[in-house]
């Protein structure tokens, strides 16, 4: 048996300056209370960390950022690393909340093209996931005049062909999913400005796993609720690795289904923390000394 340990993978920057403005707010407001809006990052462990720092969360996939809000009463808000609507900011200052953005940079580069194009007179195609909050902060910038896209079938037939459009997407989509999109778009409407934002931590992790070979079981390991991760998990399926497991710790491995594979491949969602990556390795390399043992 080989392991592979697929390299990138693991946390981003935008996720490790989403942790370090958490943790920099709890020492900048001692006594306060601080609550993060939506989980900072989609990764149970790393909200359990921070919890144990004394910073809470609260989440409820139920009800809006903005519905969420009204249950803080107190001390600093942390807005989460996926983006956050203007208006939830707004009301947030508006209760005498101390507001603390940790939107990740490349999020806001998005947000920031939607707005200049808007400002232009474009209606903005967006292509995401519509329960994702990084989706619906973007769309929450213009509800009326962005459409969301998540699969063809939410193309619009109404535009005119005269209708400047721009078309962008949230930034931890499958490549494959949005090439086949884009493509789709420039044909119905070949006017149409795209730029296509799949940040650079999502495309070298998917690259990477586009570029194994000869690989017949990949792990993803990632919370459930990342979208990254599970965006790696679909390119692993769509390039043809006949075992693709999604596991969110080393207690979920079923060592029993990988003795007979050659050639294990090991990837993480940019949320992911390093210690859990570890745990399935080393977890790995104990099966296969098991495994090499027995042969000889
Ligand atoms: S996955 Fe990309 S957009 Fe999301 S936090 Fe990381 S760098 Fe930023």
């Amino acid at each position: 048996m080989e392991i592979i340990n697929v390299i990138p993978r693991g946390f981003c920057k935008g996720v490790v300056r989403a942790i370090e403005i958490a943790k920099q707010t709890a020492k900048a407001y001692p006594g306060q209370k601080i609550t993060i809006l939506g989980e900072l990052v989609h990764n149970r462990f790393v909200v359990e960390s921070l919890k144990n720092e004394g910073i809470e969360t609260i989440e409820d996939k139920s009800l809006s950022r903005m519905d969420l809000l009204e249950r803080i009463t107190e001390g600093v808000v942390i807005f989460s690393a996926h983006g956050i609507a203007d208006d939830v900011v707004a009301r947030a200052k508006a209760k005498g909340l101390i507001t603390v953005n940790a939107a990740c940079d490349d999020v806001l580069h998005t947000q920031e093209l939607i707005k200049t194009y808007l400002a232009q007179g474009f209606r903005i195609l967006y292509i995401g996931q519509r329960n994702h909050p990084e989706s619906q902060a973007a769309i929450s910038i213009d509800p009326l005049r962005i459409v969301l896209i998540e699969t063809l079938d939410d193309l619009p037939k109404s535009f005119e062909q005269e209708t400047r459009i721009f078309v962008t997407n949230q930034t931890t989509m499958s490549q494959y999913d949005i090439r086949q999109i884009l493509s789709s778009i420039g044909d119905t409407y070949p006017q149409a400005i795209i730029s296509d934002e799949i940040c650079s931590a999502t495309r070298t992790r998917q690259e990477a796993i586009m570029n194994l070979e000869n690989v017949d079981c990949l792990l993803v390991v990632g919370d459930v609720r990342s979208n990254n991760t599970a965006m790696l998990a679909k390119i692993g399926l769509t390039k043809g690795i006949p075992h693709v497991e999604r596991i969110e710790s080393a207690d979920e491995l079923d060592l029993s289904s990988l003795r007979g594979s050659e050639r294990i491949a090991v990837t993480a969602g940019a949320s992911t923390p390093y210690f859990l990556i570890k745990q399935v390795l080393d977890s790995l390399e104990t099966l296969k000394r098991s495994l090499d043992s027995a042969v000889r």
